[in-house]
């Protein structure tokens, strides 16, 4: 058996070799951008003439690199091709399937840097969040490769005399694979490697604005002997290939990571049984989150304030898991909200590439969509810091505190994604938990307190799927921090858990009589 999992760490930016070994990685990468990537359907690598052109989101004029674009008749022909390869590969040892992702989890370890520079211009992430991006990636390799040899003899149930009873697992068929920018590399990798260790075939379709770190892990899995066909590569635009994609009678199971929108349209169109379809879809939906910070009386406030600015502003505030609401009691309201703003005041905000603490939003249109949450902010509260933006290189938002927001407010029901952060005022403990309660949403939530006793309310009233004690919100980690959500979170499939990879099989039991 390998060594025990144990997550990857993250690089320390304040030592001056990794900085300089960073630095190199940037510069080499730079002299790179602009490739053409192909899509793959079996053994095939297609460069089509319409592409997907990835941009730096800090820099518009920067081409990241162009990639192939699929259409219905690629989907049809990916579709063919990873059917016929589930009949071999659902054969394999599943040691050996797991093999597979060790050996790419080693490769993107020795290229560590490269992977997160290329997140650094196709993403925008600041130096950290690439790093830990990476680290992410490596992360579900070498914890879904273990997790499959720990499953692959099933799990055991009790036997009668004269009677052998087993229960096993098997996989499901050929899945969908719908992945997000945001975790450009971890999502997408993790998403895939689940659902194919696991003896299934995939068609994965990464987001259209980050295209190419998923074409440069397609080229590590290629290294590390992934079979053609086992992941068919076919980046494409949701209104093209969306839908197909999700309607198709062979289509087993469905794994998506994006907006609630998008979600609960693929659910709805993934019940519906079509003709030629024997099984009813399996949809692992990982949705949106609006996500609560409550501060309790007696919290420690620099520690309060510390994880509001890191969980509100990490990756511009565009995670799931990111802090959008702010729940404070009366008692410290205006401390907290000072400290918090002036924390707010030091994050450097530019492009990535100079190690800024934020950078841009991810495209013109979470832009727009983020700049008029802003103007909704000036009706609803009181901005307190930020408040301005600016598309004309890249696209840029000062991070944004909007102070005395009522808990019905728009501010603070609807996710936004972006940098800004509501906060709202509580008379004590049990109202603050019951505002922070009032979402559709129940992905992440902290408690800031010292007090036992609410401490242990939190944990029997908090409804979310992540509840974080005297820390920030995000960076739930592989294997310690199992993620997903409750309600219009997803369908709380826990991403880096014990049970995830169940999602992606089904149990038989076989019974003989001796
Ligand atoms: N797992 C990430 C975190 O804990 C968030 C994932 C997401 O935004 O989809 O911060």
């Amino acid at each position: 058996m390998s060594v025990p999992y144990k997550h990857e760490p993250f690089t320390d930016f304040t030592v001056e070799a990794n900085r300089e070994a960073f630095e190199m990685a940037l510069d080499k990468v730079a002299k790179e951008l602009g490739q053409d990537f192909p899509l793959r359907i079996g053994e095939e690598r297609i460069f089509t003439d319409d592409k997907i052109i990835s941009i730096n989101p800090a820099k518009k004029e920067q081409i990241v690199g162009t990639v192939g674009k699929a259409t219905r008749e690629h989907v049809k022909k990916a579709m063919q091709v990873a059917l016929h390869a589930f009949e071999d590969w659902k054969q394999w040892d599943p040691e050996a399937r797991a093999d597979i992702l060790f050996k790419a989890a080693a490769i993107v370890r020795r290229r560590k840097h490269e992977f997160a520079a290329y997140l650094v211009y196709e993403a925008g992430k600041p130096w950290k969040e690439a790093d830990a991006d990476t680290a992410e990636a490596i992360d579900f390799l070498e914890y879904y490769g273990r997790q499959m040899v720990e499953l692959k003899n099933g799990v055991p149930v009790l036997s009668r005399e004269m009677e052998k009873n087993r229960y096993h697992y098997i996989p499901l068929g050929v899945g969908v694979v719908i992945s997000p920018w945001n975790f450009a590399f971890a999502i997408m990798a993790g998403t895939t490697v689940a659902s194919v260790v696991t003896g299934n075939t995939v068609l994965l379709k990464p987001a259209s604005t980050t295209p190419v770190v998923a074409a440069k892990f397609m080229e590590v899995l290629e290294e590390a002997g992934m079979p053609d066909g086992v992941i068919n590569f076919i980046p494409g635009s949701g209104s093209e290939i969306g839908d197909y994609l999700v309607d198709h009678p062979k289509t087993r199971f469905i794994s998506f990571t994006g907006s609630r929108e998008v979600g609960e349209r693929i659910y709805e169109r993934a019940a519906k049984v079509n003709k030629g379809q024997y099984w009813l879809k399996r949809v692992v939906a990982e949705m949106g989150g609006k996500d609560t910070i409550v501060v309790d009386k007696d919290a420690d406030i620099e520690l309060a304030a510390k994880s509001i600015v890191q969980s509100a502003f990490g990756f511009s505030g565009q995670k799931c898991s990111a802090c959008s609401r702010v729940v404070i009691l009366e008692d410290v309201y205006d401390e907290v909200l000072k400290k918090a703003v002036a924390l707010t005041k030091g994050v450097s905000v530019g492009e990535t590439v100079n190690d800024m603490d934020m950078g841009p939003v991810n495209d013109q249109a979470a832009f727009d969509k983020v700049m008029s949450y802003i103007e909704v902010a000036k009706e609803e509260g009181r901005i307190v810091t930020g408040g301005t933006g600016d598309d004309s290189d890249g696209y840029f938002i000062q991070p944004t505190i909007v102070a005395d927001v009522a808990p019905n407010a728009r501010l603070m029901q609807e996710e936004i994604f972006g940098p800004v952060v509501a906060f709202s005022r509580a008379k004590d403990f049990s109202e603050a938990l019951e505002i922070a309660n009032n979402t559709e949403y129940g992905l992440t939530g902290a408690v800031i307190s010292r007090n036992r006793r609410h401490i242990e309310q939190a944990k029997a009233e908090f409804h979310v799927g992540n509840l974080y004690i005297n820390r920030g919100c995000t960076g739930a980690i592989v294997g310690y921090h199992p993620f997903g959500g409750f309600n219009m979170s997803g369908t709380d499939s826990k991403a880096g858990g014990p049970d995830y990879l169940q999602l992606f099989l089904q149990a038989k039991t076989i019974s003989e009589q001796l």
